[in-house]
């Protein structure tokens, strides 16, 4: 086995969670054998060293490894761009949001874009979001553009508003909304495709009106986004929003060897013509950078409160929006169904989620024979109906992992807590058979897999009113649980189930050093494990003796 090229290199430490069948090696001492980029032996350490004499040897002590973790559904390309703007989620007043606006503009020469992002409307101005006249106050001579933590909706100046060129006569574009008060004038409030076009390359119809930024300065961006996550302990990314322009941004970081975490590219609907046109299809790529499926938006976003549910809000009659009409998204799914690529469709709300599952039912319908695994991402709000059909479908759910801890205020406000018993449905998920994966939606919540993983075991809200509260607590799942959807069942969502979230040999080595087993601990403490070291194929990416 450890034959051919360089020497392996044994690692070992008091426990390796392989989440193979049993999830634990039980040896005195464990170990992992490693050549070049893969696993070449699992098991007791003086077994694996009889076996490979001219191994090197690596002794993390009393430390736990455990397979890398994988987040299905973030937002790597975009929180890079991001880094242009002022990160506003820990803004907790008006007042403050808007100084950091200010001195951002102060530092910006007048006429260009100021841009702030994760603008948490709940936590900063009371649940109300800003308007075009709050930010008139923070410059009337730059544009500026304040992006909402969900990421479906911003606001603008009235700068921003002239410079994206819309007046109160402008129409929304399709799958977009303009906000207007009493009077018919613009808020500066926009949604949807309306924000898409200014800000996102990928989903934008044209070129975004915010100006694209040069390769060298997305590069040292990007690197600053992967070794955060790298930090985290996360060796795996699902990135779910990638046009032509973040494509090129990755290939230039895997082409220089500074992907420090293997991505799963989801392409925008927008450019699938062009990639079906070049012959390309799901898969395509290499263990680094792999195009994983086509990404459309059924509905709007969970902690917007502009999901499409059956039910309507708490207090309201609002059964929030559908961003695709029902023919588009029908006529979409048979085609990249048709095509054998993967389908990773936005869908929240329980009625957004049955329009996909009639969209994916009616293309495997006309294609029985092609049974490729398609996505349903977030799929945040389900019922017993929904399970059964996603069963019948082989489809997979990638809910997000941290929302209860993160976002526990608005999700009581919106859905009430009744409902938040069938909300990010781990539970029912497991319970049914349908695969799920991890994810966090980075920006929209925060990113780091252990807090995720504290999240989906206690359910408990950590922030604001409802700190300390269980918010649905029969979607419990254990930390094993927990632990393999962030590691075997978000590699199933990428299709690469055959080479990671496992460490058994073949597989790629992807692992975490941590500082406790996250199967021993307490729950509550999961977060507060210390990641040590992470590893993407055989080399370490992240060391915590390192200078940040
Ligand atoms: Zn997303």
């Amino acid at each position: 086995m450890a034959s051919a090229g360089q020497p392996p290199t044994l690692v070992t430490a008091s426990r390796i969670i392989t989440m193979a069948d049993q999830p634990y090696v039980y040896a005195a001492r464990p170990a992992l054998a490693i050549q070049g980029e893969r696993v070449v032996g699992v098991g007791d350490l003086g077994d694996l060293r009889r076996r490979m004499p001219d191994a090197s040897l690596i002794d993390f002590g009393e430390a736990s490894i455990a397979p890398g973790f994988n987040d299905a559904h973030q937002h790597p390309t975009m929180t890079a761009a991001n880094q242009r703007g002022v990160d506003l989620s820990a803004a907790g007043s008006r007042t403050v949001l808007l100084d950091e606006l200010r001195s951002r503009a102060c530092d910006t020469p007048s006429g260009e874009w100021v841009l702030g992002t994760r603008y948490d409307h709940g936590k900063s101005t009371g649940g109300t979001p800003l308007s075009r006249t709050d930010l008139d106050e923070v410059t009337e001579t730059h544009p500026v553009l304040l992006i909402n933590i969900g990421a479906h909706w911003g606001v603008l100046n009235s700068a921003g508003l002239a410079a994206a060129g819309l007046s109160d006569d402008s129409v929304p574009p399709p799958g977009g909304e303009l906000s207007r008060d009493a009077a018919g004038h613009l808020t500066g409030v926009v949604h949807e495709q309306a924000l898409f076009d200014l800000a996102y390359p990928s989903l934008a119809r044209g070129r975004p009106v915010l100006p694209v930024q040069d390769t060298e300065t997305a590069l040292v961006q990007l690197r600053r986004s992967l070794r955060a996550l790298n930090a985290a302990g996360i060796t795996s990314v699902g990135d779910a929003m990638v046009g032509p322009t973040e494509l090129a941004l990755l290939q230039e970081a895997r082409q220089r060897g500074e992907l420090t975490a293997r991505v799963n590219a989801l392409l925008t609907f927008r450019h699938f013509d062009a990639f079906l046109a070049a012959g390309l299809r799901t898969g395509f790529g290499d263990h680094w950078l792999r195009v994983g499926g086509v990404k459309a938006f059924a509905d709007g976003a969970v902690a917007g409160g502009t999901c499409l549910v059956e039910e309507p809000f708490e207090g309201t009659d609002d059964h929030g929006i559908q961003t695709l009409s029902t023919d588009e998204l029908n006529e979409l799914a048979l085609r990249v169904h048709a095509a054998g690529s993967r389908l990773a469709i936005h869908a929240n709300g329980d009625r957004a989620i049955k329009l996909v599952l009639t969209a994916l039912e009616q293309a495997r319908a006309a294609h029985p024979v092609i049974t490729t695994a398609h996505r349903l991402e977030h799929c945040s709000l389900v019922d017993a109906e929904i399970l059964a059909r996603m069963k019948n479908l082989g489809a997979v759910a990638v809910p997000f992992g941290s929302y209860v801890a993160f976002h526990g205020d608005k999700l009581v406000d919106y859905y009430g807590v009744e409902r938040l018993e069938r909300m990010f449905a781990h539970r029912s998920f497991l319970e049914a058979g349908v695969p799920v994966a991890g994810s966090s939606d980075f920006p929209c919540g925060p990113f780091e897999p252990l807090l995720g993983l504290a999240s989906c075991v206690t359910r408990v809200s950590s922030i604001g009113r409802t700190a300390g509260q269980i918010l649905g607590p029969s979607q419990r799942i254990s930390a094993q649980e927990a632990l393999a959807i962030y590691t075997t069942g978000s590699a199933y969502a990428a299709g690469e189930a055959a080479v990671k979230g496992r460490l058994v040999t073949g597989n790629l080595a992807d692992f975490v050093v941590l500082s406790d087993d996250p199967l021993a601990i307490d729950p509550r403490h999961l977060p507060e494990i210390h990641v040590h070291q992470t590893w993407v194929g055989g080399r370490p990416v992240w060391r915590d003796e390192d200078p940040p």
